[in-house]
């Protein structure tokens, strides 16, 4: 099955079923917006639940065999703006843009990529393709490159005259719009025109979406892009208040908001989303041990979603990747459908230094160090100078950050969980989602809605419904139900038939097998949870 037609199918199975909704559709939509139905948001929730239970509630054992310290919290999306100025986001949070004046479509500069030719009397022509890469360009151009003729978009789009000159071209470059001189982009053939210099020059375009506050004189303020601002600004709240001490994280899940130019590929990149971050504050000389713990850890993590070892990875950023406020940064990656075989973010683990910290400390005026008793007794322990131990037990933090896209794993767990299979009735579509993470745990049928059936199958449903996620549903032929449930990832069904009353067993079927199985009654909670883990 081709990689592309997996997605429109992923998507339609989302929409039919009740996971994920296109926001506002009865408007038109909203592009980069969408909406979690009964069974989306079911299913995130179970995401976002375990990631919590994993850093707030039962976090890692760390090096030193002893749980590590996490706290909660839950920060306001709207902070006083001068928090962007501190963190960089007001200035430098930006992606440059190109508009064309024509064609009113708007690109992000690095993606418009320009094959400069030159003839033979080295008169040049500049004409633009989208191409999020050089070797992406390079694609583009192939079919010219093999034949010798322009690729069919460009020989209904441009004129005689430069189509001749590509053609007939004694060298070319393909060269990104922003290196061009302003003289250069002026000349250039935009990507959807047909006539040179309609492209503006590139603008900064800043990624925060703003808002108002107030109404008598209102000031701009902006949805957060991020959630680790609330934690940096909370930073000497948590420190007065709680018990913790450094090393200890605050982890935060909800939503973070980005005017992404182009948002694409279902919710892999959308413009409202939900992010789980947790900032783990340690002692400079830690950072790096610390940093290589939570690598590690984040990627066992999403192994435990049921995620493939085949389809993970690291990547290393590079020197000149790096955000501004980053010493070291590692993505972990998934192969999705849409990448494949290439692979796309989903975590990004990054050593931030004390660069939030003092940031926040210079803007604020307040100070935001900390003062390390554990430290200083272990300097004076150790026959320190008094003035040494002053200078040395009192520092500002080093921060490792693990920051991952909530919504990002809910489509890594759809994509992961898609199969089709002929052999199923009813359906060739499947959700094998890890059990712990399916929406629905199990559906339970009565096999006819009369007999006594539905009874039986109700008081059940009352009693597992306690601690399991249940869905009863007493109509229909049982070949639909069974189908319905395996397009929704429910891994357990529980169907109560004729030989019910006679021997007080059930059917249980089990999803990716479909292998059934005859459970006593009395038994099937026990069954179930024993099977669920639970
Ligand atoms: P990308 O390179 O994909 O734009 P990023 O490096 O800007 O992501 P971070 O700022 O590190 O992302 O955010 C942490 C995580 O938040 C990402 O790894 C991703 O899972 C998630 N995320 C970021 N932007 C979006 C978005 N527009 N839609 C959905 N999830 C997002």
């Amino acid at each position: 099955m081709a990689e592309t037609n997996v997605m429109e199918q992923l998507v339609s199975l989302c929409k039919r079923r009740g996971f994920i909704y296109p926001a506002s559709e009865i408007y038109g939509g909203l592009n980069g917006f969408w909406d979690y139905g009964p069974l989306g948001v079911l299913l995130k929730n179970n995401i976002r639940d375990w990631w919590w239970r994993n850093m707030v509630i039962t976090p890692p054992i760390g090096p030193d065999g002893h749980p590590v310290d996490i706290v909660g919290l839950d920060s306001s999306i709207i902070q006083n703006p001068k928090t962007w100025v501190a963190s960089g986001h007001a200035g430098g949070f930006s992606d440059p843009m190109v508009d064309d004046r024509e064609s009113k479509n708007r690109y992000r500069a690095d993606h418009v990529w320009v094959r400069e030719a030159e003839g033979i009397e080295k008169k040049r022509v500049y004409v633009a393709i989208k191409a999020t890469s050089e070797a992406h360009a390079a694609d583009a151009w192939q079919q010219f490159k093999d034949k010798g003729k322009l690729p069919q978009e460009f020989r209904t789009k441009l004129s005689f005259e430069v189509r001749k000159h590509l053609e007939g071209a004694v060298a070319y470059r393909d060269v990104p719009f922003t290196q061009l001189t302003v003289e250069e982009q002026a000349q250039v053939i935009g990507p959807d025109v047909q006539v040179p210099g309609t492209l503006t020059e590139p603008r900064q375009f800043n990624l925060m979406l703003k808002t108002q506050i107030g109404a008598v004189d209102p000031i701009e303020a902006y949805l957060r892009p991020e959630t680790a601002q609330g934690i940096f600004l909370n930073f000497k709240n948590v420190i007065d208040t709680t018990r913790v001490k450094v090393p200890f994280g605050v982890a935060q899940i909800g939503k973070s908001f980005r005017n992404e130019v182009t948002p694409r590929n279902f919710i892999f990149r959308s413009r409202e989303f939900e992010q789980m971050e947790m900032e783990w504050f340690c002692h400079p000389d830690e950072a790096r041990m610390w940093y290589d713990f939570w690598k590690q850890q984040r990627m066992d993590w999403w192994k435990s979603l049921g995620v493939s070892d085949a389809k993970l990875r690291f990547r290393d950023h590079a020197q000149d990747e790096l955000s501004h406020y980053s010493k070291m940064t590692v993505d972990i990656e998934y192969q999705y459908p849409f990448t494949a075989p290439d692979f796309g973010e989903l975590e990004g683990i990054a050593h931030r230094g004390e660069f939030d910290l003092t940031q926040h400390q210079q803007h604020s005026g307040q100070k935001l160090d900390y003062f390390d008793q554990d430290l200083q007794l272990k300097l004076k322990e150790q026959g320190v100078s008094p003035e040494e131990i002053k200078a040395k037990s009192r520092y500002v933090p080093n921060v490792i950050e693990p920051a991952s896209g909530l919504t990002r794993a809910v489509l890594v767990v759809l994509c992961e969980a898609y199969r089709r299979d002929p052999n199923r009735q009813g359906t060739e579509e499947l959700l094998s989602i890890k059990p712990q993470f399916a929406p629905i745990k199990c559906g339970i049928f009565p096999l006819v809605n009369k007999e006594g059936m539905p009874e039986v199958a109700e008081k059940l449903y009352l009693d597992l419904r306690q601690k399991i996620t249940c869905e009863y549903d007493p109509k229909q032929a049982i070949g639909r139900r069974y189908a319905r449930m395996d397009e929704i990832g429910t891994p357990y069904c529980v169907t109560i038939d004729g030989q019910t009353k006679e021997d007080q067993t059930v059917t249980v079927r089990e999803r990716d097998s479909m292998q059934q199985e005859r459970v006593a009654l009395d038994q099937v909670k026990a069954y179930l949870l024993e099977k669920l883990g639970m």
